[in-house]
């Protein structure tokens, strides 16, 4: 039988979280009347995650897993499980608890009153450092400034996708994978819920500073044109300057001879300015070109190692 709900759940190295959330989803999942599958997507955890995925799933049959051959990162995983998934509504979540399990029947229930995408939005996390709160609340200032999208600043990637908003996603083949942002894009009716996160259950985050900066560059890169735009403007200003300038230069030849000579300072600046600005705006067009070419390659966004679980289908 076609499970209702599908929790999806990536795993890098979880391997402590992972009999716990099982657990509190079991408790929780229980209550509700719906049939349920969990599919746990490992990442390509070295601490034996797919061991304990692969006991889980013998314990119990609800529970299902993929193992990638290697780490393909987050929105991979999240990818994956939206494709295998099978239930009706399908829910994304974080292995490692800061995503409450209790807070499934909210969301599900909104699912019924006829929401097609019921998303989460995190109102503080605890024991989150200032270095995080910050970069995340610049974060969003820059990717809702840059971008046409509106993304709610501290959504998380856990939320409940109708079937039809699952179908949807899956219709976005780009390799540039930014779930937070390609969630609004598809549109469909979508409620918000907010929730406290708590501290990480077990283990350290994976998503290290350099890791979030990459994502963070990427979600603008993939979500917006319009860093591409600034260059057309940038250029316009330094023509407008460089008018302004010349007739001043010529003005002064005229009027006060003596004072034309101007030093060599002012020359090195204005060459560096504009040097670094065409630099600069190079390296943003190398950007988009990587990604261009990423998707040109059309390489396939993970691969699958093994599966567990799910064979009475
Ligand atoms: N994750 C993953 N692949 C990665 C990095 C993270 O599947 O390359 C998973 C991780 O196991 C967790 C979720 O993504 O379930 C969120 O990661 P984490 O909790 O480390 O991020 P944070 O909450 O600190 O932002
Ligand atoms: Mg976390």
């Amino acid at each position: 039988m076609k499970p209702v709900i599908s929790i999806v759940i990536p795993a890098f190295n979880e391997k402590d979280c992972l009999s716990v959330i099982h657990q509190r989803l079991t408790e929780t999942l229980s209550g509700i009347s719906d049939t349920y599958e969990i599919l746990f997507v490992d990442d390509g955890s070295t601490d034996g995650t797919f061991l304990e995925i692969r006991s889980l799933s013998e314990q119990d049959p609800h529970v299902r897993g993929l193992r990638f051959s290697r780490n393909f990162g987050h929105q991979a995983a999240l990818t994956a499980g939206l494709e295998q998934a099978r239930g009706e509504a399908v829910i994304t979540m974080d292995a490692d608890l800061q995503h409450p399990p209790e807070l499934l029947p909210e969301l599900i229930a909104k699912w019924k009153e006829g929401s097609e995408v019921v998303y989460t939005v995190r109102e503080d996390t605890a024991g989150a450092g200032v270095q995080k709160t910050l970069t995340s609340s610049l974060f969003y200032w820059l990717i809702n400034s840059l971008s046409p999208l509106r993304i709610t600043p501290g959504a998380a990637d856990f939320r409940l996708l109708d079937r039809k908003a699952v179908e949807a996603l899956k219709r976005m083949p780009e390799k540039t994978r930014f779930f937070r942002g390609m969630v609004p894009w598809i549109g469909f009716k979508q409620h918000e819920v907010r929730f406290t996160a708590p501290e990480r259950f077990a283990g350290e985050t994976k998503y290290s500073f350099r890791k979030m900066l990459r994502f963070a560059t990427h979600g603008i890169l993939s979500q917006s044109a319009i860093p591409l735009r600034m260059a057309t403007v940038m250029g316009a200003v330094v023509i407008l300057i460089g008018i302004i300038y010349g007739g001043y230069v010529v003005w002064t030849f005229f009027t006060k001879p003596e004072g034309y000579q101007q030093g060599w300072a002012s020359i090195v600046l204005f060459m560096l300015l504009i040097g670094g600005t065409q630099i600069f705006f190079m390296g943003i067009i190398g950007e988009y070109l990587a990604r261009v070419f990423e998707e040109v390659k059309n390489r396939p966004l993970y691969l699958i190692a093994e599966e567990t679980g799910g064979e009475e289908e």
